[in-house]
């Protein structure tokens, strides 16, 4: 991976290339960390960043610094300031992703504690593209792993030790050939994707898991709930999923801030609907897609400038 370009880390801006941690660091050894992913979208008919609910991301963040009991010295919108800046001196005039990471930064091993050690934030910006290609629908395997339970570990927000299920997950999906795995939940309930958040439709009601089905509280998932309802009028259910309502569904897609929203055409080698991208996930997608680069090509019914930090590079 390229290392060019600004970091913030340990309160200053500086290169990436030098944005180092010793190997005693806590959260390597032992996942003591939260993270977020944010997109800043790039609109060459405005030559305008756009970024997507950039304080929202940092609030996520903090929620769980604070499960992991940092003491942080920055509120939300210190870091989106923080990051704005960051954004203007990586200067990238095409879409990025800014991954900030809140980690346990003391150097100490063979301590299982939060408590009484040091914290930091780093915050780096990398050029990025298509994480999945949106343009045809994926293919979807149910994964053999399971998504953890909030009662083994904090699930609505981002710590990064939960996401070695997730890569596991991935890695078994992709070893088979299937572009993306459905993890479910001990009870054999849908909870998501290894990245993304899970949608079904099923006569033009629009389904999801709930908070507590231990999925994460995706932002794009509430923005596709917002949309939903806003511009198409549909009725939007929280509610559990069985897993073979996928299989009888008439679209399903999945939502997050690398994947946007990405339609599911298959899984377990079955189906959905005719197998190609629903209507209504199409509507969904060109929305969406014109929402997070503010585009106003598409007329929309609401306003959603209220989501994004737009701003010249
Ligand atoms: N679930 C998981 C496990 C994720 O990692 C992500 C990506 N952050 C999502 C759902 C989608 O969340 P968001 O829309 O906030 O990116």
């Amino acid at each position: 991976m390229s290392v060019q370009g600004m970091a913030f880390h340990q309160g200053n801006k500086i290169l990436l290339k030098d944005a180092k941690v010793g190997v005693m660091t806590h959260a390597l050894h032992y996942g003591t960390a939260a993270f977020e992913g944010i997109r800043g979208n790039w609109n060459s008919d405005k030559n305008e960043m756009v970024i997507f609910r950039l304080q929202e991301h940092y609030e996520r963040l903090l929620r769980g610094a604070n499960i992991l009991r940092m003491n942080l010295p920055y509120s939300a919108e210190d870091l989106s300031e923080i990051t704005v800046d960051l954004v203007k001196s990586n200067g990238y005039k095409e879409d990025v992703y800014i991954r900030p990471l809140a980690y346990k930064s003391h150097e100490l091993v063979a301590n299982l504690k939060l408590h009484e050690l040091d914290d930091d934030i780093t915050i780096i910006v990398i050029p990025f593209g298509a994480y999945i290609d949106n343009d045809k629908p994926i293919n979807c395997q149910t994964s053999s792993w399971r998504r953890p339970e909030d009662t083994m570990m904090p699930t609505g927000v981002k710590l990064s030790g939960l996401y070695t299920t997730s890569i596991l997950a991935k890695t078994e999906a992709v070893s088979a050939n299937f572009d993306e795995a459905i993890l479910l939940n001990f009870d054999g309930t849908v909870s998501e994707g290894s990245g993304e958040n899970l949608f079904m439709i099923k006569n033009n009601e629009i389904i999801t898991p709930t908070e507590t089905d231990n999925c994460l509280l995706g932002i794009t998932r509430d923005s596709i709930i917002e949309i939903a309802q806003k511009e198409l009028g549909l009725k939007v259910n929280e509610r559990k999923i069985h897993r073979s309502e996928l299989y009888l569904a008439d679209e399903v897609f999945l939502t997050g801030t690398a994947a946007h929203v990405t339609s599911v055409g298959t899984l377990d080698s079955r189906k959905i609907g005719n197998g190609n991208i629903g209507s209504i996930t199409k509507n969904l997608q060109e929305l969406y897609f014109s929402i997070v680069i503010g585009n106003d090509s598409i007329k929309k019914k609401s306003d959603y400038t209220k989501w994004l930090t737009s701003f010249n590079v």
